[in-house]
């Protein structure tokens, strides 16, 4: 049957389900990716991770990637000059993918054609881990048990050279409507050399630094997972029973139990998944427009809240402890809502993923499921001292402190030379605002 394979967020030849399924009944298989009708609108960072992704899966295919750009509608019918019998695709789970794939299938009806939607980019799809009752797990714990008790399929090998690959018309990128802000390292084999980089070196110390944002201890696996380089399954796979596999099988986990609340809760993806927090009263991104330009360009005067916003806006990247910390800085010392700052990490980060990054937002908030208490703030100082001990993650990103040797450097305000190069001072007081963070608590509470 001829066959139509459309990539989505899962750009990747190996343990590719549904590329896997549609190569086997596929008398010919014409590989293709049709970039979205607001790709010029999305930022820089957004534009070229997708574009390097693309560049490298193209490269991986024996005959190339066919593209196509623009509306659902439009950029399906410059793939029609192939005459596919049936359409073939990973189901997506996300808002934005349900409704791509919504307008798809309506597309493709009018035109005759069948879709198959198969697989997913979860080890477990979401939707299938419940309680006995079929309802939604709103706990973390309950989840991850229920998820280790299901278990999940072996990786999906493909032998690309045994498949009928048809050659391409439309191989051209997409354009970027800018340069590059940094270099941006893609593929499925990168993915699959970080992996093994990471498995070789990292893995077994993961559970004692990876927390540390002074030492590289995580997998850096992001971006891959975000734009499917790489399945979680093919990871899971790997792992073993030693405390250090364990911990880095749960935060897989973390990212499938986010993806099972968003397609549950498809609201919460720019919306509060507990309600009552709408009520409290917030910042005003016109208003206080300084305070959140001093976040984002990192000068808040907090030496590890600006080191961690740098590291995002030089690299497209940020460490997991250091997003917790930033986010509840925005959130509860500078009292925004959890939205600005999801929207300015969906603009910044190479790895953007909607579910794990408006839960992530909102963990923090404490907001969301499971959340971390809303009263729980986090202080920065001491966070830094905690998770930076020798300073090393802040002289990096923050050369206007590189002359403060050892963990000093958390607080330059109790130094005579503390601020020589230029560092800013503190845009707030931390305490000052931790108790006005706690006191809006209370007006919702009542
Ligand atoms: P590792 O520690 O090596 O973990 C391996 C993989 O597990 C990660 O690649 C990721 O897929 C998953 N993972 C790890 N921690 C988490 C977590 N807390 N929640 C969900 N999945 C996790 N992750 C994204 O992929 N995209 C986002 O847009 C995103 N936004 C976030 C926003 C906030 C405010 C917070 C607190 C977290 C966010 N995360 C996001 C989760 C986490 O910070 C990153 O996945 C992690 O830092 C990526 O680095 P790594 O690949 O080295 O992680």
């Amino acid at each position: 049957m001829k066959t139509l394979f459309l990539f989505g967020r899962d750009l990747r030849l190996q343990d590719n389900e549904a590329l896997s399924y549609a190569s086997k009944s596929a008398s010919e298989l014409l590989p293709a990716y049709l970039v979205p009708e607001e790709f010029p609108q999305l930022s820089l960072v957004r534009q070229h991770s997708l574009v390097e992704s693309l560049r490298s899966l193209s490269a991986s295919l024996p005959l190339g990637l066919e593209i196509a750009q623009g509306s659902v509608a439009d950029a399906l019918e410059e793939t029609l000059w192939f005459a596919p019998e049936r359409v073939v695709a990973t189901r997506s789970y996300d808002p934005t993918g349900m409704l791509f794939q919504a307008e798809l299938a309506q597309a493709l009806f009018e035109r005759g054609i069948r879709l198959e939607l198969v697989g997913s980019n979860y080890a477990i799809t979401p939707g299938t881990i419940a309680k006995d009752d079929g309802g939604a797990l709103k706990v973390y714990g309950a989840f991850y048990k229920r998820w280790m008790n299901h278990g999940w399929a072996q990786p999906f090998e493909l032998e690309v050279s045994a498949v009928s690959w048809a050659e391409p018309r439309h191989k051209t990128l997409p354009e970027a409507t800018g340069p590059a802000p940094f270099k941006i390292r893609a593929g499925e084999a990168a993915a699959l050399a970080t992996w093994k980089r990471f498995k070789a070196n990292r893995l077994a110390t993961y559970d004692e630094m990876r927390n540390r944002t002074d030492v590289g201890g995580t997998s850096h696996l992001s971006h891959a997972l975000a734009h499917g380089e790489i399945h979680p399954r093919s990871l899971l796979v790997e792992l073993g029973d030693s405390e250090a596999h364990d911990v880095y099988r749960r935060e897989i986990a973390w990212r499938e139990f986010y993806a099972d609340v968003l397609y549950r809760n498809p609201h919460t993806y720019d919306d509060y998944y507990e309600a009552r927090f709408s009520e409290m009263r917030y910042a005003d991104p016109a208003e206080d427009a300084k305070l959140l330009e001093a976040w984002k360009s990192g000068n808040t005067g907090y030496p590890i809240v600006d080191a961690a916003m740098r590291q995002l806006n030089q690299t497209g990247w940020m460490h997991n402890r250091s997003r917790m910390i930033v986010a509840s800085f925005l959130v509860k010392d500078l009292h925004f809502e959890w939205m600005v700052g999801a929207r300015y990490f969906e603009e910044q980060l190479t790895d953007f993923d909607p579910a794990s990054n408006s839960h992530g937002w909102q963990w923090t908030a404490g907001c969301g499921t499971d959340a971390s208490p809303y009263f729980r703030v986090f202080n920065p100082v001491l966070q830094g001292q905690k998770f930076d001990p020798k300073g090393a993650y802040v002289r990096k990103y923050v050369p206007e402190l590189g002359h403060i040797e050892g963990p000093k450097v958390h607080e330059p305000w109790e130094l005579i030379d503390g601020y020589l190069h230029g560092y800013p001072e503190r845009i707030v007081d931390h305490s000052k605002e931790r108790d006005e963070s706690l006191a809006r608590l209370a007006e919702i509470r009542k």
